[in-house]
């Protein structure tokens, strides 16, 4: 297993990884509120990016990805972001009319 997947799987349950893309895209107020655990993350295993991710997994990572808007619900905004190794650890859709997507990190295709 990877570090960064040990660090996701921490004893407290699943950790969300902050990625460069994801880190990329936070507001100004978003970054402040994740700003601590970024810095742990980053002390503790760096900022990957989704690249790096797939690399250390063999080429391939699932990257969850809600559609970020207001009406996602709080189960949906928890995955967002979150990386898998493997596509049978991806849950299904949450709920009826979920919009969440999943993309799929492959290098071996790139
Ligand atoms: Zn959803």
């Amino acid at each position: 297993m990877s570090k960064y997947l040990r660090f996701m799987n921490s004893q407290e349950g699943v950790r969300q990884i902050f990625t460069r893309e994801k880190i990329g895209k936070m507001t100004g107020a978003e970054f402040e509120k994740y700003e601590k655990r970024i810095h742990n993350q980053l002390i503790t295993i760096g900022i990957p990016s989704n690249r790096d991710l797939a690399t250390v997994n063999n080429g391939k990572a699932y990257i969850w990805h809600t559609a970020n808007d207001s009406k996602v619900c709080e189960k949906c905004k928890k995955l967002e972001g979150m990386v898998f190794a493997k596509i049978q650890n991806i849950p299904d859709d949450m709920h009826p009319n979920c919009r969440c997507y999943i993309e799929k990190i492959d290098l071996n295709y790139c």
